[in-house]
């Protein structure tokens, strides 16, 4: 591990301002940075810690909705009264992923944010156009059992990790932020995970020291609420696929997947096609598949997932 500074921040714009600076990132729970920078995968040469901030509540907006701060760890989210009654799916995507002692220390704005798992990203041996921009894509001709199989670029075939992400993608969460210069803004989560384009680097719509503050939901939809993660192991393994749906009782609904883009994957269009099944609904939502020889399970994976949670919908 490279030495590095460290300094406490005080207020998210005084965070914000800090972190602007080259070099300088942000720590939160610390469970994906601290890996990376042991491997020297990222080597920041200061961090500020943003746990003294306060963002730590859930609370209830005046339209409907819940307000997450950045910094309320996933098994606290997960285990809200509201969040486990309201936006299940939420809940449930927590619980699928990582370990309970992961979960106690990993935030909400920390998830989003976490890197991908791609085995080339964490070997610094290799190219890699995400470390080291201009470098190369080293899965693209290598094992890419795990990569994508949309939304993927000649620079890169990368997923988003993030089981949480899936299901806040489904429930249409915007992210809030503070910026160096004291301003706020909101995110669509939809528009805050980037594909990876000629920029695989650039993972978020976030600016330079930009911070996440929280996390909205909006009002609750009902239905019932799946995550359905496919993955190499029962527990402790990251998502092939997973599906994160809100299924209503006439048939119609929302679905988002996880594991097949560089990105929380949902085509709002694909869904007109659910009370036509799991086939109409793929066919759309990865029309644009692109898959290598290694990973076009995927795509069958993806509709079988999405069957079997439309019949477990059903009741
Ligand atoms: C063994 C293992 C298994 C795992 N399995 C899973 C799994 O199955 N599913 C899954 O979804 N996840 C899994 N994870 C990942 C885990 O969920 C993440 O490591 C965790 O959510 C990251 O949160 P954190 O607060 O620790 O982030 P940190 O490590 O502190 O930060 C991660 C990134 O977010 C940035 N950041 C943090 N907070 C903010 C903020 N407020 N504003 C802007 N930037 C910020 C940091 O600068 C850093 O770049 C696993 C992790 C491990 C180690
Ligand atoms: S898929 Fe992306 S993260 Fe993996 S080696 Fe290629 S550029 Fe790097």
């Amino acid at each position: 591990m490279r030495s590095f500074t460290y300094e406490k921040a005080a207020t998210p714009a005084q965070a914000a301002r800090a972190a602007r600076e080259p070099g300088a990132k942000f720590i939160a729970g610390g469970t994906n940075l601290l890996d990376l920078m042991k491997l020297e995968v990222e080597t920041p040469q200061h961090l500020v810690d943003v746990n003294g901030l306060g963002l730590d509540k859930i609370e209830s907006t005046p339209e409907g909705g819940l307000r997450i701060g950045t910094l309320v760890r996933n098994t606290d989210l997960a285990a809200d009264a509201r969040v486990r009654r309201d936006y299940a799916v939420l809940s449930r995507a927590i619980v699928a992923g990582a370990s309970g002692q992961i979960r106690n220390m990993a935030t909400t704005g920390g998830n989003l944010l976490q890197r991908t798992r791609c085995h080339y990203f964490y070997d610094t041996n290799q190219p890699c156009n995400k470390r080291v921009p201009g470098s190369g894509c080293s899965a693209i001709e290598g094992f890419s059992r795990q990569h994508a199989v949309v939304g993927v670029s000649k620079a890169c075939i990368a997923v988003h990790p993030s089981d949480m992400a899936v299901a806040m993608r489904a429930l249409d969460a915007t992210v809030e932020t503070v910026k160096p210069d004291g301003s706020s803004r909101t995110i669509p989560i939809a528009q805050f995970h980037r594909l990876p384009g000629t920029t695989p680097h650039v993972e978020s719509d976030l600016a330079a020291g930009e911070l996440i503050t929280a996390v909205t939901l909006p009002k609750p939809i009902g239905g019932t609420h799946i995550y359905h993660k496919v993955r190499d192991r029962s527990s402790y393994a990251f998502a092939l696929v997973s599906v994160a749906a809100i299924v209503q009782r006439d048939g119609t609904g929302r679905v988002a997947l996880g594991g097949v883009a560089h990105k929380p994957w949902r085509v709002e269009a694909a869904e007109s096609e659910m009370p036509n099944g799991a086939k109409a609904v793929t066919k759309r939502l990865l029309a644009e598949a692109k898959p290598t020889k290694e990973n076009a399970f995927k795509v069958q994976l993806a509709e079988c997932t999405l069957d079997s949670v439309l019949t477990q919908a059903k009741g």
